[in-house]
């Protein structure tokens, strides 16, 4: 899986990550789908474990275009966590009382605490997304932001917080299908935002505004990932194998308490 991780100095281009390679596929999309079945098993036991053991912390970043499939990944993951000891966050347009404050206020306040997951559907990242692409800020305020996220995001990895960071990587054909999905499709149509149509025409400056926060960003501590997306089951696939890895080399532990001449009566 390390073949989609973006290294610290790495320059991304998006145009060298195909968003419908399935290379790394464990077998067709059928024997994929068997084996992401037992890697939701597996993160089920590893969160009963890192929730038992009140250790460690993890977050989750999903960040990508509209119907990149930030949702779908969430509920992937949910299907093999349980609800408890684990938060989901979506972040939207922030409210007036947000905007009162600085833009990692909000978000700071829904960091994982020991034990717990916190899987971000949006992110502080689109405080140097969609902030530049409108220019919701000026661009010498926006720019300063990439440093001040690789400290915030030091300060969370430095006291037990273990970041993994995905960018759900569709092809512009493939989100005008799943748009159009969304429009044709009874049970999809809730979903559809005209928001999106004028989002999608700027495409090409949030393509911009991903390789820079994906270059500018992407840590040995809190790396980004590369997920190709076009396809739901490889997408799942990459990211949960990637969540379990990371579990896995934590080293964690069933704590292990005192049970001295109990007797069960
Ligand atoms: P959705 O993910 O479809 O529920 O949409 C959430 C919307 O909130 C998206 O259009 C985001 O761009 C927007 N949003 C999230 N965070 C921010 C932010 N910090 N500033 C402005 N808009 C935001
Ligand atoms: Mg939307």
């Amino acid at each position: 899986m390390k073949r989609y991780r973006v290294r610290p100095d790495d320059h991304v281009n998006l145009d060298d990550f195909d968003p419908r390679d399935d290379s790394a596929m464990p077998g067709d999309k059928d024997e994929t789908l068997a084996e992401s079945a037992k890697l939701q098993t597996k993160l089920d036991a590893l969160q009963e474990m890192l929730f038992a053991e009140h250790k460690h912390k993890l977050l989750i970043v999903l960040q990508g275009m509209d119907t990149s499939g930030k949702d779908g990944a969430t509920r992937f993951l949910m299907g093999g966590f349980n609800s408890q000891g684990v938060h989901i966050v979506s972040f939207k347009k922030p409210t007036d009382v947000e905007l009162d404050h600085d833009y990692l206020w909000r978000v700071h306040a829904h960091a994982p605490g020991r034990g717990e997951i916190a899987i971000f559907n949006r992110s502080h990242y689109e405080d140097v997304l969609v902030v530049r692409v409108h220019e919701l800020v000026p661009e010498d305020e926006w720019k300063k932001r990439y440093e001040q996220i690789r400290a915030f995001e030091e300060l969370l990895t430095s006291t037990g917080t273990t970041i993994l960071k995905f960018f759900l990587h569709i092809s512009k054909d493939e989100q005008r299908e799943r748009l159009q999905a969304r429009i044709d499709d009874p049970e999809k149509r809730w979903k559809f935002a005209h928001g999106d149509v004028e989002e999608r025409k700027l495409w090409s400056d949030y393509r911009k505004a991903y390789e820079d926060a994906l270059s500018k960003t992407s840590t040995k501590e809190a790396p980004w990932y590369v997920v190709p997306s076009d396809r739901k089951w490889v997408r799942n696939f990459v990211i949960g194998s990637i969540v379990a890895e990371t579990l896995e080399g934590l080293g964690m532990q069933y704590p292990q308490p005192v049970i001295e001449d109990t007797v069960i009566e």
